[in-house]
């Protein structure tokens, strides 16, 4: 079997798991959402990387497939955490051009009876958006829903300043390579304070991931970046912590 046979499998049986990632709001240092991450555990093999079977996903086809699969689940278990924080979850831009995102969001949001305001959707900057006019109407068809729209991995892709004036993101979420490298490259810190500068004055607030050390996060604090994920804070984990339901199928 190839992989995007086993990935076919997987998706008719729902054979995922979610991980939950916590995001940490600096201001208040409580935890304010959890990010789900999908997880697969290929069948005779171990569990593969996500970014290994997504970009299969992407190529085969079944992308859709596997974030729907993930939108009603995340939707679905956050509905039943005892704290009722927010749920961010990653949408593959691939499918942005079908103009069914906005759709099968509502459909969650109605299935699982959760709050849009706690939901967010994370499209990553890597990926492709397809033509800006109909990513344009279908981000605000999500946003009209009262969801709130991140672009993930900022800084990495293409177009991303273009994309920032076409597009209605409410926040920006600052890829772990600039991170990483604070305070071994005064550059880095150049980029995240006008990042910072540049997100706070279009109206948008920034979220730091990667975050690793109490010098990372002091800094990012100290410029106003509001939110923060990293292994600082907690790894990605089956079960969420304070006694929250298990995030596993
Ligand atoms: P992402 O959304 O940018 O998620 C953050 C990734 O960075 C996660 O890897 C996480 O484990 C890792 N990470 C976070 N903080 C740290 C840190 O402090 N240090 C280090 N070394 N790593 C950290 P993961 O789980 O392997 O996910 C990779 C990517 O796969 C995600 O990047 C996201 O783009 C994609 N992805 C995950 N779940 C889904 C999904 O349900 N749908 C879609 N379309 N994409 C997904
Ligand atoms: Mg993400
Ligand atoms: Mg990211």
């Amino acid at each position: 079997m190839t992989m995007h046979e086993d990935l076919q499998a997987a998706i008719r049986q729902g054979d995922f798991l979610l991980n939950w990632m916590p995001v940490l709001e600096t201001g208040t240092e409580h935890v304010v959402a959890f990010e789900a991450l999908v997880r697969w555990k290929r069948p005779k093999h171990d569990y593969v990387d996500p970014n290994v079977f997504l970009a299969c996903a992407e190529e085969r086809g079944l992308i859709e497939d596997i974030d729907r699969w993930v939108l009603h689940q995340a939707c679905r278990l956050a509905q039943e955490w005892v704290q009722p924080v927010g749920v961010s979850v990653n949408v593959s831009p691939a499918w942005l051009a079908t103009e069914r995102v906005a759709a099968t969001v509502a459909t969650a949001l109605q299935e699982s009876g959760l709050d849009p305001a706690r939901l967010q959707i994370e499209f990553s900057e890597k990926g492709d958006f397809g033509p800006a006019e109909s990513a344009g109407r279908e981000l605000a068809r999500i946003r009209a829903l009262g969801v709130r729209i991140v672009l993930d991995d900022f800084g990495t892709g293409i177009a991303s300043l273009e994309r920032l004036i076409n597009l209605p993101f409410d926040q920006i979420k600052l890829d772990r390579v600039f991170v990483s490298r604070l305070g071994l490259d005064a550059r880095v810190e150049t980029i995240l304070r006008s990042t910072l500068y540049m997100a706070h004055a279009l109206g948008m607030t920034c979220c730091a991931e990667g975050v690793e050390t109490e010098e990372q996060l002091g800094f990012l604090d100290a410029h106003g970046c509001e939110e923060i994920q990293g292994y600082l804070i907690g790894r990605p984990t089956i079960a969420l912590p304070d006694s929250q339901p298990p995030g596993s199928i």
